[in-house]
């Protein structure tokens, strides 16, 4: 059950490809089914296992456009050759209803959402690989793409890793269980935040006339 009483945080996962957020993500709406994934619209090609409509909407470069240009993206950007953006129809019905929204995007993403009106309800999280050498092992053990795709993808990391100080907080992801219980810990408390706890007024008000009223 969503939780009323609160507004709804977007929670920004970047880092260079390989570091391992897909898989934080996944882990985390495991962990609470209220959470809102933001599929985003992707021009690259489904990998094996990926599905239309849950990992990415999948669709072609006019189909993109028509939705970046009739302002129905929050944010997009060109990576690895490819566009990617966050529509904005899912991520605002989820904010008013109180759910926080994962995205698993780029710096560039983040900046916009960061720029945005939405900036006060913006948690945003870095995730940092041990080396460059693991990060190079995690992508080649994914297998899930092949090496001319791995070589971009490794040329782009310093890229993505040169934008980490834009972030709220930053994880080395050494340890993935680790990883995740620091994860989790800090969604936790940028709930409390007194921003995502509109409610909270109310509240006070009850308190000050029970004050009031005391003999
Ligand atoms: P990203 O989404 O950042 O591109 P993935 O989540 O797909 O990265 O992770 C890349 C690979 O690394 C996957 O095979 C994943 O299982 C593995 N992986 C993720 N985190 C760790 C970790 N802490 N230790 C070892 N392997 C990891
Ligand atoms: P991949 O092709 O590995 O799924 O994603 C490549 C990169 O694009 C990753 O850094 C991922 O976070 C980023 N990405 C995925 N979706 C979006 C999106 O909607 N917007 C932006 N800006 N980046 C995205």
């Amino acid at each position: 059950m969503p939780d009323s009483t609160r507004r709804g945080l977007l929670i920004i996962l970047s880092s260079p490809s390989g570091a391992g957020k897909s898989t934080l993500a996944r882990r985390l709406m495991e962990w609470d089914d209220t959470l809102s994934f933001s599929v985003s619209a992707t021009t690259r090609p489904a990998r094996p296992g990926e599905v239309d409509g849950k990992h990415y909407h999948f669709i072609d470069e006019s189909g993109f456009k028509l939705l970046v240009t009739s302002g129905q993206m929050l944010e997009h950007a060109h990576v690895f050759g490819n566009f990617y953006g966050s529509p904005m129809g899912p991520v605002s019905e989820a904010i008013e209803a109180g759910r926080d929204v994962l995205f698993d995007i780029d710096w560039q993403g983040a900046q916009q959402i960061q720029k945005s009106v939405l900036a006060p309800h913006v948690l945003s999280i870095f995730i940092l690989p041990p080396s460059i050498h693991e990060l190079r092992r995690r992508l080649e053990n994914r297998g899930q793409d092949g090496e001319d795709v791995i070589a971009k993808r490794m040329l782009k990391s310093w890229d993505e890793i040169s934008h980490w100080d834009g972030y709220d907080y930053v994880l080395i992801n050494e340890d993935l269980d680790a990883t995740e219980a620091r994860l989790k810990t800090i969604i936790e408390a940028e709930r409390m935040k007194a921003a995502q706890q509109p409610a909270l007024m109310d509240h006070v008000r009850r308190l000050q006339s029970e004050f009031e009223d005391m003999p």
